[in-house]
């Protein structure tokens, strides 16, 4: 359990109208912090400003049902080895359920369920993605790539660094993906231990996302679908180049917005806190003001290039253009689809503006 001495790092705080109970405390690599009898918490190591990505352990009759995996770098391992051989020897993996495709979630599940024979459980969306993502190896990104770079603004020496990164890095950091799975889906129940989970399905970081409740108990398995200190990405890409991800997102809020707010949210970076329906009205608040800062910049027209300064606040370098591009484009489309920006085509270059132009 964690410190619970005043004034230690485990003591309980309040920020911006949430609670963390368990307060700035959370569990070092290789160990576990038992948030209740049957649930532990474990950490795992994500390079860059992620920095780590939380696991939930779930105890049951025989072993433990693992919630998300961490990306399949040597650290990870390393913390899951000392894992297995520490708090969890002698409880088998039975089970592996993945919130949803990113690297940093199901990275080992493919490795874990091998060396367990677990099966992956995961909605059937997700597990497509990540199965047609570690499948797509080429030598050079697809035109689509190039030209939907292009339609963002990018420079030809932005479109030349990004290409000379090849493609298919997906894999580069996720251990083969189990080539069946168990599907779950929106509203099924999970029976896990003495605890039932009910899945339900959020949109818009990830294309069919699952949180768990635990209704009786009060406790929500949140993945990134509501984070406490950072906005999960929301991003157009380039596989629905034309869909509206934050629509998508918009609507997940209002529907996580109608379960209760003394849920216990363990989310899958940041510590557990309380204070579901604050941090969804502030998430949706972030959005629609951006939206609305962006509509009044496009009095003149714009590329998604020139919305960073608006939407982010700061300069964006190479590193996270590709993030802050995503970002942008989807709310760009968003004010598209809400009738409030159109869109002009000029040289391969999108235009959004906030009135037709003659
Ligand atoms: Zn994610």
């Amino acid at each position: 359990m964690a410190d619970a001495s005043p004034g230690g790092a485990g003591e309980p705080y309040s920020h911006k109208g949430l609670t963390y109970p368990l307060g700035r405390a959370f569990p070092a690599p290789g160990t576990l912090t038992q948030i209740a009898e049957d649930i532990g918490w474990a950490r795992l190591p994500v390079p860059g400003s992620l920095k780590h990505i939380n696991i939930w352990v779930l105890e049951e009759e025989g072993g433990v049902v693992l919630v998300d995996t961490g990306l399949d770098i040597p650290p990870s391992r390393e913390a899951w080895e000392a894992l297995l051989a520490g708090p969890l020897a002698g409880k088998p993996v039975t089970r592996i359920i993945c919130t949803h495709f990113h690297p940093d979630h199901i990275g080992l599940a493919g490795w874990l369920a091998e060396q367990f024979g677990a099966a992956l459980w995961m909605t059937r969306t997700e597990w497509l993605f990540a199965r047609m993502l570690t499948a797509d190896i080429r030598d050079e990104p697809p035109a689509a790539a190039f030209r939907f770079w292009q339609a963002a603004g990018w420079s030809d020496e932005a479109i030349a660094a990004e290409a000379a990164k090849g493609w298919g890095r997906f894999s580069a950091v996720v251990s083969p993906v189990p080539v069946g799975f168990v599907r779950i889906r929106d509203g099924d129940s999970i029976r896990i231990g003495a605890r039932d989970w009910r899945v339900v399905v959020g949109s818009g970081h990830s294309p069919e996302h699952a949180c768990l409740l635990d209704a009786a108990n009060g406790i929500l398995i949140a993945g990134d679908q509501v984070l406490p200190r950072i906005t999960s990405n929301v991003s157009l890409g380039l596989s629905e180049p034309e869909a509206d991800p934050l629509g998508d997102w918009l609507a997940s809020i209002a529907r996580l917005r109608t379960l209760p707010d003394s849920l216990f949210v363990l989310p899958s970076h940041g510590e557990p806190f309380t204070g579901l329906h604050a941090r969804l009205d502030t998430l949706d608040r972030g959005h629609r003001d951006r939206l609305d800062a962006l509509h009044a910049f496009l009095a003149a027209p714009r590329r998604a290039v020139d919305c960073f300064g608006i939407l982010f606040g700061r300069a964006i370098d190479e590193s996270s253009l590709g993030l802050a591009t995503g970002e942008a484009m989807s709310h760009l489309r968003r004010l598209e689809v809400e009738g409030r920006a159109v869109r002009t085509v000029r040289s391969g270059v999108y235009w959004f503006a906030s009135h037709q132009r003659a």
